[in-house]
């Protein structure tokens, strides 16, 4: 299959801002892929800081009216955008499928993810009510209650174009903020069909922007004085100078960084249903998920009756276009992350670790030009090892075997990221001890990919996250909300004088 028609090589991406789709003029742009074909299918504008300054004087210029907006009319909006998101969930997994390569029911899951971000943020006039304190002192009532912020950026990665931003706008929007949007620029469409929906929805022109761009994009927003607070998720290095910058600029910063989850099988776990998590953890959207799992971590005898099984399903892998319906597996999203993980392939190799299955070389008949790779095995893996202690990104699942419970507990704790976590087991008591005891932001017990739902919030602990709050649920509303506290008292009990002790309760 080659690139979809309506994704031409002279088409440009461009910027949403003030309500308008507005072209790229800083002369800069950059090729987006149909990683399936390997084909330029568009062009993405890179914004100039004069464009940036646009598109958060916009959201400045908008913020007052829509933070005097009732909450319940701010959800009205959040519910007819989920109306159109519901009705376009297609259109958008398709555009999702055809710049990143995931395979198309996979894309679809990514957007019903995001949508119920949206249906939580329906739900704003609730999570903004504050609490009531009565007679605190005599005639004194103090409550509290929790205001927007202003201007709000969020800088998002590629491997989830729509799911991320509706981590972060929903939430942001309804609880009264503006918002400027710096989607990944490898696969950039996704986002201004959000935009256009969130214009049909009624949203007032500037309350959600969007600017494409790199680096310079993002560096803008974080010295820009107008943007109160900015939401991150991407790889390690860059969430780490977007928390320490930012946080120098005064704003508030949540960033979410890279991860290496680990799979821990302990001896009486059902094997198959072991290696049916295995393989679709791992080699699921060609392992290009923050929480794929990318080590399988075999307790005692484990490891001599998985690896076989898990060798014959790697090899048996689908590796298609992701419009194909029979595909399990689609292409990488660039040529570059592609030789970046058939790299890491070479290097375990040369770590001495035992590759089992090699899936560097993988031909897809009908897409020669294409980024893929077919799913990689290895076993072996020691700690000491960089395809263990690094994010490779990709469809390779690192074996690693060791003797009992404690030693799988101690490999994970010890590791510099702490995403996500999996245990397979029939005990429930080895269950629940892993579930205290293990040093990651999120567990699943017998299930392999433990995300948490939208009420509840994201967030890894250690090299995964920098900043105190994960992403949406009741931590994403206190994240783009300030609390304020009220104390009043009226006339008929202010005594006389003043009073120069502190006030306490009388
Ligand atoms: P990335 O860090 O390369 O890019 C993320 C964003 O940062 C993009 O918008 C990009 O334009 C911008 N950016 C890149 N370099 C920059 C720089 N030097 N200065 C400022 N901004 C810069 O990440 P990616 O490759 O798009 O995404 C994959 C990574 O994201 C993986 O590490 C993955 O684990 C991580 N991720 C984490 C989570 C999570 O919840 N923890 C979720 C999804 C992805």
């Amino acid at each position: 299959m080659g690139a979809p028609e309506a994704f031409t090589a002279t088409t440009e991406v461009g910027h949403f801002i003030a309500g308008r789709a507005v072209a790229g003029r800083s002369g800069r742009r950059q090729p987006v892929y149909h990683p399936a074909s390997g084909a330029v299918a568009r062009q993405v504008a890179l914004a100039s800081v004069d464009e940036v300054n646009a598109a958060v004087a916009a959201a400045q210029a908008a913020f007052p009216a829509w933070a005097d907006t009732p909450p319940i009319r701010r959800a009205r909006v959040m519910q007819k955008f989920l109306e159109l998101l519901n009705r376009h969930r297609d259109a958008l997994a398709a555009i999702i499928t055809a710049e990143h390569g995931k395979v198309f029911s996979d894309a679809q899951g990514e957007v019903t993810r995001g949508l119920e971000i949206v249906e939580f943020a329906c739900g704003i006039p609730q999570l903004l009510k504050g609490d009531y304190s009565e007679q605190v002192s005599t005639g004194i009532d103090n409550w509290t209650m929790r205001q927007p912020l202003g201007v709000v950026a969020g800088v998002t990665p590629f491997n989830f174009p729509c799911m991320v931003p509706c981590w972060m706008f929903p939430v942001a929007i309804a609880a009264g903020n503006a918002f400027v949007l710096k989607p990944s620029e490898r696969d950039p469409s996704a986002s201004l069909l959000l935009a256009d929906l969130l214009q049909q929805a009624g949203l007032p022109d500037g309350v959600f922007n969007v600017v494409q761009g790199d680096k310079l994009a993002v560096d803008t927003l974080l010295e820009h004085p107008d943007v109160k607070a900015l939401s991150f998720v991407g790889s390690t290095p860059i969430a780490q100078h977007l928390y320490e910058t930012g946080a120098r600029h005064g704003k508030r910063v949540q960033a979410l960084g890279g991860a290496k989850n680990h799979l821990v099988v302990m001896p009486d776990a059902d094997l198959e249903q072991v290696v049916d998590a295995l393989i679709g953890a791992g080699y699921g959207s060609a392992g290009e998920r923050c929480m794929a799992i990318s080590v399988a971590v075999l307790v005692g005898d484990v490891a001599d009756r998985v690896v076989p099984m898990l060798a014959e399903r790697v090899r048996a892998l689908k590796v298609r276009d992701g419009m194909d319906p029979e595909a399990e597996m689609g292409p990488i999203v660039t040529r570059q992350a592609l030789e970046r993980i058939e790299g890491y392939v070479a290097l375990g190799v040369e770590e001495g670790a035992t590759l089992v299955v090699d899936g560097r070389g993988c031909r897809v008949p009908g897409c020669e030009g294409g980024f893929f790779t077919g799913g990689t095995l290895f076993d072996h893996v020691t700690p000491a090892m960089r395809i263990y202690r690094e994010e490779i990104f990709g469809p390779v699942l690192a074996c690693m075997r060791v003797p009992d419970f404690a030693a799988a507990l101690e490999l994970v704790n010890a590791h510099e990221f702490g995403n996500g976590v999996a245990l397979f087991t029939g005990d429930g008591n080895v269950a629940r001890e892993f579930g205290r005891r293990v040093q990651v932001g999120m567990v699943g017990i017998n299930v392999p990919i433990p995300v948490p739902m939208a009420w509840q919030g994201f967030g890894g602990w250690k090299k995964s996250l920098f900043g105190d709050m994960h992403a949406y649920g009741e931590e994403g509303v206190r994240f783009y909300t300030k609390q304020k506290s009220i104390m009043q008292r009226w006339a008929g009990s202010i005594g006389k004088g003043a009073e120069f002790a502190m006030p306490t309760a009388k």
